[in-house]
């Protein structure tokens, strides 16, 4: 999983945002018979239980916390370990049976013991910490996404099995789950003598930095709707995220790697313990790896094998990745390193014991993998578009993975991934030229109202659709009446209704969080949410990202002092850049000064970035400590001006 985005795009915004008001909600809507029946039918259709998932989610449980709440800093709660606690018994009519399956086994937190010298913490954040007995210390990997959340799970790793310090942390990748919490778990006078090793794979500090700073405003906002951030856990709520429960709120932290890993094969003693890495970069993530403890006999599949079929491209967006090449490291895995292991451990959910169990795991969501990437391309190219491959490949799963649970689709889905396999490869455009420049959606939604005969027979079609129990085409019949007409206070309810149908019916908890969220804010009104700021993750953006971050703000329509030339000196990063007002785009360029500047900036970079993100007045920055400003400075202030404000939410459901 990626949250990066979620504390990225929050950095730069420097902003805290309240979350939903208090005040009275309205209610989702009851579960209607259609979902009732389908809920019915998806039940008939599940595997066999069988006893593995159970036992393998319990094996070596060893403690949990006495207290379910984790607080912030400001003693707001950053977790809760018993948000799922109602998740218990048969399932809901409100809830997928598979989805409410799922969660009865994610929902377990605690220390867990999975082989000699390995153990897990569980449930403390949506990802897993794993913990390694070195010679002198704990070797912890991946430590969670808060440093709040990391601290109680290092707590309860020391009360249970003795209080060592942390000698080593490994990142398996760069993902935010897997360090944010770090200064939750190493001591700050054993890192200053440099006595903790930090492991990552090579590329991790410039993909856990950049990957979501240019597109941040946007990721965040849709990833409030992917992982459900402003809905409560309930039956007609967030059922957690499919690999995990919620995100944890509270500070992210980063410490730079020591050492970086670049092959698969390469070993690394690590505080007396051998370790053996897999390289799977430009996959689930774009720097990660997979760690074999020989030792142990233990492999940790990182995040490329979990409870779920994963995203090849996730709703929040991102950039897509490489299915072929994901299922090409899953064979890897199950040919080169499971057949060693008793255990295979991931990064999210429980654990698969046993070696042929183990292997047999990955080697069904290699089976998988391949599969949506082969038949997304044998359909793609008998002329087939996203929209019809998605569709088959929903309605005709692969026979060999009927049994096995972790191939479906609790995370990512056979659909969206069919979809993001095409673009991968031939982008959103099907090849009919009608798509290719039709009327952007308020414009066409319009003409399709009017066209079906207008408003009140929009809202016949889609109630007649709702009886049908088709909530597919009431949903996209209301939405775009709800477009065409924002102020149509029926078709918002009966959208919301809809959505939520489809909600209670999806086995993806991703799915469903987004379909509840767009019920939630039609019902509520627009959820804004963010996270504190994080100075660790903004003073690793390298600056020229930054400038071409700042770019994106830039407004041709507005008044700019075009032409004019900034240079900027940071001293403190031995750092200088230019920047550039042009007619259409800003041009910054690092490592460059001009020769004639009409402004010079010098100072730190946080005076820089408060003047181009939190857009602080010249005159006041100019006044920082360590800062001076020369020259036009009336210009610079024009030109900040015309910037836009940093992106702070959108509308989604409404035009
Ligand atoms: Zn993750």
């Amino acid at each position: 999983m990626n949250i990066a985005s979620l504390r990225a795009g929050a950095a730069l915004a420097l902003a805290v945002a309240a979350a939903t008001g208090a005040a009275a909600q309205d209610a989702p809507a009851p579960v209607s018979p259609a979902t009732r029946i389908a809920q019915q039918a998806a039940q008939k259709a599940l595997p066999p239980e069988g006893t593995r998932d159970a036992a393998d989610s319990q094996r070596g449980f060893l403690a949990t916390r006495k207290d379910p709440v984790i607080a912030g800093t400001n003693g707001k709660p950053v977790w809760n370990l018993d948000a799922y606690a109602f998740v218990a018994g048969p399932a809901p009519d409100t809830v997928n049976p598979s989805l409410w399956r799922h969660m009865t086994h994610l929902k377990r937190h605690g220390l867990y013991e999975v082989t000699a010298g390995v153990w897990q913490v569980r449930g403390f954040d949506v990802s897993n910490m794993t913990v390694i007995r070195g010679e002198s210390g704990w070797i912890v990997i991946d430590p969670l996404t808060s440093v709040e959340t990391a601290a109680a799970a290092m707590e309860l790793v020391n009360a249970t099995l003795g209080k060592r310090p942390v000698s080593a942390v490994i990142y398996s990748h760069s993902h935010g789950d897997h360090f944010g919490g770090v200064r939750g778990v190493v001591d700050p006078g054993d890192l200053e003598a440099g006595r903790v090793a930090v492991i990552a794979p090579a590329g991790f500090m410039e993909e856990a930095t950049s990957e979501n700073v240019m597109a941040g405003g946007a990721m965040m906002r849709r990833a409030a709707y992917q992982f459900g951030t402003g809905i409560a856990p309930g039956a007609t709520g967030q059922m957690g995220s499919g690999i995990g429960s919620g995100l944890s709120g509270g500070a992210l932290s980063l410490i730079p790697p020591t050492d970086t890993v670049a092959k698969t094969g390469e070993t690394r003693v690590v505080d007396g313990v051998p370790l053996e890495f897999q390289i799977v970069s430009g996959t689930e993530a774009p720097a990660e790896f997979n760690v074999f403890i020989r030792s142990a006999r233990t492999f940790l599949a990182a995040e490329i094998a979990t409870c779920s079929l994963h995203n090849i491209l996730t709703p929040r967006g991102a950039k897509v990745r490489d299915a072929r090449a994901w299922a090409r490291y899953l064979d890897e895995a199950a040919t080169r390193y499971a057949p060693q292991s008793e255990a295979v451990i991931s990064s999210h959910c429980w654990p698969i014991f046993g070696k042929d169990q183990g292997t047999a795991w990955l080697t069904a969501q290699r089976d998988n993998y391949r599969w949506l990437h082969d038949q997304t391309v044998r359909r793609m190219n008998r002329g087939e578009t996203m929209h019809e491959i998605a569709e088959a490949l929903e309605k005709t799963p692969p026979p060999g993975n009927s049994q096995e649970w972790s191939t479906r689709g609790y995370y990512g889905t056979i659909s969206h991934n069919a979809k993001a396999i095409y673009q991968f490869y031939l982008g959103w455009y099907d090849a009919v030229p009608a798509n290719l420049h039709a009327h952007p959606p308020v414009e066409r939604a319009k003409k399709l109202v009017d066209a079906l005969g207008g408003g009140d027979r929009t809202l016949a079609l889609a109630e007649n659709a709702l009886a049908e129990g088709d909530y597919r085409w009431a949903s996209d019949l209301l939405q775009n009446l709800v477009f065409a007409e924002p102020g149509n206070a029926k078709a918002k309810a009966l959208l919301a209704g809809s959505y939520e149908q489809q909600g209670y019916q999806s086995e993806s908890a991703i799915w469903r969080n987004q379909f509840l969220s767009a019920a939630f804010e039609l019902r509520n009104g627009r959820v804004d949410r963010s996270n504190a700021q994080s100075n660790d993750m903004i003073a690793a953006i390298p600056t020229q990202e930054l400038l071409d971050s700042v770019a994106t703000l830039f407004a041709p329509e507005r008044d700019q002092p075009r032409g004019l030339v900034v240079a900027i000196e940071i001293p403190d990063r031995g750092e200088t850049a230019t920047l550039e007002v042009g007619a259409q785009a800003m041009i910054g360029r690092v490592g460059v000064l001009p020769d004639k500047p009409a402004v010079t900036i010098r100072g730190p970079r946080r005076a820089l970035l408060a003047l181009l993100f939190v857009r602080l007045p010249v005159e006041a920055v100019a006044k920082m400590p360590g800062v001076t400003i020369e020259g036009d400075k009336a210009a610079l202030q024009r030109m900040i001006d015309a910037l836009d404000p940093m992106p702070h939410g959108f509308d989604i459901v409404t035009p």
